[in-house]
């Protein structure tokens, strides 16, 4: 069953959508999913990250199908609400459904299960972690918490993610010098694969593993399957911005069962079977909550329906700027059918007469939500003594892309609202 969220105000003019204070069309049709965007006062474009946030109109907000109370209601009557039982394991079968990994873990979030990938691998003090450096923090965090080098690599204009030829140029130089990294990560971005056999390729050259942080690119697809299928190891997150949602989670996946063996070892202490406790080593409480795996269950089961409706808000936005100068979308390459988790656009502030920076003011301004493009990890003071290879096609994206209102929930005249006002950052300066 679909529930209608509350209708929202028909913005005639962009007036409309600075003032449906308390108006909820529909707000006695119960019972409704919360709003994604609650009527609460506008303030600065300048919010710092985590801060309470005074949009109305959010980048991503988390999309209710109706179908979580049922699960969840059956799931606290059954009285399994621990991170273990049928709940996580009926989750399990459908993360393997949708993405055709035939072994899969849930775990606590995508960072968990990144973890997890680096300690299985063996990562530890000194090692290299090589990957992508733009993409957001978490993809490398827990591995420099294990004492691991990072190196950041460019990406490449055509996916704006990691350059397989300036890896293979990296691999070959580090070979030389004695010091492979002890895995490569490679990453999704914004819903789009990145070119992963081309990756593989030439990581197996050197012995390389492969870890996929997948975790903006559940439900894309390349070359036909899942994003990351043949990565040693692939992580998803079930965050509450990402395309479906557990309100917190994620999932390690293998192509083979004895990695996420031991994974599952691992992500619950590391208790041997014995009748007292008894540990070979140290593990982690990482397990997903049978209450948030519920979330999750109604939630991936409509995942194709979020892709359609991610895709087709980009097709309107890449239709509405199609005239504007200096404008251009995130491209897609041939091998890639991404989910377009967040559509995002390049403003050169040449051409179009106002730079990334002007859109996202005017467009805090209305209320709406925007973000610039991960700034790269090469250029974040937490990293700034990591070794780092090329950057330029990062920097200049950071500079000119703005991730627009993305959220499968938000109606056609909401994103008219956004449309417009991005389009008058244009005619201001050319009349
Ligand atoms: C969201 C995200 C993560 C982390 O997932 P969590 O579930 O929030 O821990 C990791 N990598 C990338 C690229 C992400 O976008």
């Amino acid at each position: 069953m679909t529930l209608t969220r509350a209708a929202p105000q028909r913005p005639d003019s962009l007036l409309a959508l600075r003032l449906p204070e308390t108006a909820r069309p529909g707000a006695d049709r119960a019972p409704s999913p919360p709003r994604p965007f609650a009527p609460v006062a506008v303030a600065a474009a300048e919010r710092p990250a985590g801060a309470p946030t005074p949009f109305r109109l959010h980048l991503s907000p988390p999309h209710l199908t109706g179908g979580e109370f049922d699960i969840l209601r059956r799931t606290l009557e059954s009285g399994w609400v621990a991170p273990a039982g049928p709940v996580p394991e009926a989750f399990e079968a459908a993360i393997a459904a949708a993405t055709g990994f035939p072994h899969v873990l849930a775990v606590a979030s995508g960072t968990a299960a990144l973890h997890l990938a680096y300690r299985c691998l063996g990562v530890g003090p000194g090692d290299e972690v090589w990957t992508q450096t733009l993409t957001f923090v978490a993809t490398i965090a827990p591995a420099v918490q294990m004492g691991a080098v990072p190196r950041f690599l460019d990406v490449s204009p055509e996916s704006w993610t990691l350059d397989p030829e300036l890896l293979a140029r990296e691999l070959a130089a580090a070979a030389a010098r004695g010091r492979l990294p002890r895995a490569v990560v490679s990453v999704g971005l914004y819903g789009q694969s990145c070119d992963l056999d081309a990756i593989l390729a030439v990581c197996d050259r050197w012995g390389v593993p492969v870890v996929s942080d997948s975790a903006e690119t559940l439900g894309a697809l390349y070359r036909g399957r899942h994003a990351g299928r043949g990565a040693r190891f692939a992580a998803f997150s079930f965050n509450g911005n990402k395309i479906v949602t557990a309100g917190g989670g994620g999932a390690l996946c293998a192509e083979e069962p004895l990695p996420i063996a031991r994974a599952r070892h691992l992500a619950a202490h590391a208790k041997e079977p014995a009748p007292h406790y008894q540990h070979e080593t140290t593990g982690y409480s990482y397990g997903l909550s049978s209450v948030l795996a519920a979330v999750g269950l109604a939630q991936i089961a409509v995942l194709a329906e979020r892709v359609a409706a991610r895709r087709a808000i980009f097709a309107r936005y890449a239709a509405a700027f199609a005239d504007l100068p200096g404008v251009t979308m995130m491209p897609e390459p041939p091998w890639s059918r991404g989910t377009r988790w967040l559509s995002v656009a390049l403003f050169d502030p040449g051409a179009f007469g106002a730079d990334r920076e002007a859109v996202r003011h005017a467009l805090a301004a209305a209320g709406i939500e925007s973000r610039p493009v991960w700034k790269p990890l090469h250029l974040q003071p937490a990293f700034r003594d990591a070794p780092a290879a090329g950057g330029a096609v990062a920097v200049r994206l950071f500079e000119r892309g703005l991730c627009l209102p993305s959220g499968s929930a938000m109606t056609e005249e909401e994103q008219a609202v956004v449309i417009e006002v991005v389009r008058r950052c244009c005619r201001r300066r050319f009349g």
